[in-house]
């Protein structure tokens, strides 16, 4: 997609808002979960603490949904964390027993990106909830071409002329008032998956990092260059230039995938990605299992060119 500016999302309610809370050490409570999570197996990457330079105070990590993250500043004097390692991504959390990514889909030789991150984000968003909610609920794989079709009939679709786009920033705003609204049916048309509303995260990565590890994937914008197509699993993606760092007059077109880890690593921070370019793409093999795995990239936080969506859960 194309043809995005900076934009605000106008109907985020208090409720949408509201903060999330930590409890002790031992569980998550978060404002759209149906009950308080105690989680017993944590990501084996979880933080560890670290002591603080200027007041010798020591900083535990911090729980949250899936993972452990590291203090991001001294809890006692304020001052700015020690760089402490750990990374996590959905793809290798198994929450009582399940992984919340499912299918990995490919979007082909069409433009369409926004559309398959729209339903995957939907997809995953409920899948989520129902690993959390307890429910033994099997989420479908959620078809983009559905909610294209959804959009194209809708009222919301009315006085485009008949030229719909389905990428630029006003689609995009369109279709996800259509996921919140009506959701994406499965196959059978017996059940819709909504989400409970949507918001914009900020741009730094710590916080990044936190809304990651509390179990939200988030939609964000890139300029994928040279090298993308094929790009290795060990390998941290660079993009050429960012929204802000876009060369005046340069045609470049921006593709959207969904966040679904973080990772520091000695002087290196990064995302992990989710694409829709089929589980053939960056391939890497499993160390105990031996089997391959595809669709998940990793990718510079300076690549990010908006500020990331968030999906909220359905209450
Ligand atoms: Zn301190």
């Amino acid at each position: 997609m194309y043809g995005r500016g900076p934009w605000k999302w106008s109907r985020t309610s208090g409720r949408k808002r509201r903060r999330v809370e930590g409890e002790e050490n031992q569980s998550v409570l978060l404002h759209d979960v149906p009950r308080r999570i105690v989680w017993g197996r944590r990501s084996h990457l979880d933080a560890t603490a670290w002591i603080c330079d200027v007041c010798q105070h020591q900083n535990e990590p911090t729980r949250h949904l899936f993972v452990d993250l590291p203090a991001f500043s001294c809890g006692n004097c304020d001052a700015k964390a020690k760089r402490v390692n750990f990374r996590f991504s959905f793809g290798n959390l198994a929450g009582n027993g399940k992984c919340p990514i499912g299918k990995i889909l490919d979007q082909g030789n069409t433009d369409d990106c926004l559309l398959f991150a729209l339903a995957k984000g939907t997809e995953i968003t409920a899948r989520i909830r129902t690993i959390l909610s307890g429910s033994k609920d099997k989420i479908p794989t959620l078809d983009p071409y559905r909610l294209k079709k959804m959009y194209k009939s809708s009222r919301l679709a009315e006085g485009t002329g008949g030229k719909i786009s389905y990428k630029d920033a006003e689609a995009m705003m369109k279709m996800i008032e259509l996921l919140e609204t009506n959701g994406i049916p499965n196959k059978a048309r017996t059940r819709t998956y909504k989400i409970g509303g949507v918001d914009e995260t900020s741009e730094q990565f710590e916080d990044i990092a936190t809304e990651l590890a509390n179990g939200y994937p988030l939609i964000v914008d890139i300029f994928p260059g040279s090298g993308f197509s094929d790009l290795s699993y060990r390998e941290v993606y660079k993009c050429p230039f960012n929204y802000k760092t876009k060369p005046a007059g340069r045609r470049a077109t921006l593709h959207t995938v969904i966040l679904v880890g973080a990772g520091r690593w000695n002087h290196g921070d990064y995302y992990y990605f989710l694409n829709s370019y089929g589980e053939h793409w960056c391939v890497r093999i499993h160390k105990k299992t031996h089997r391959q795995i595809g669709g998940i990239g990793k990718i510079c936080p300076e690549d990010i060119c908006f500020p990331p969506y968030k999906f909220f859960r359905c209450m």
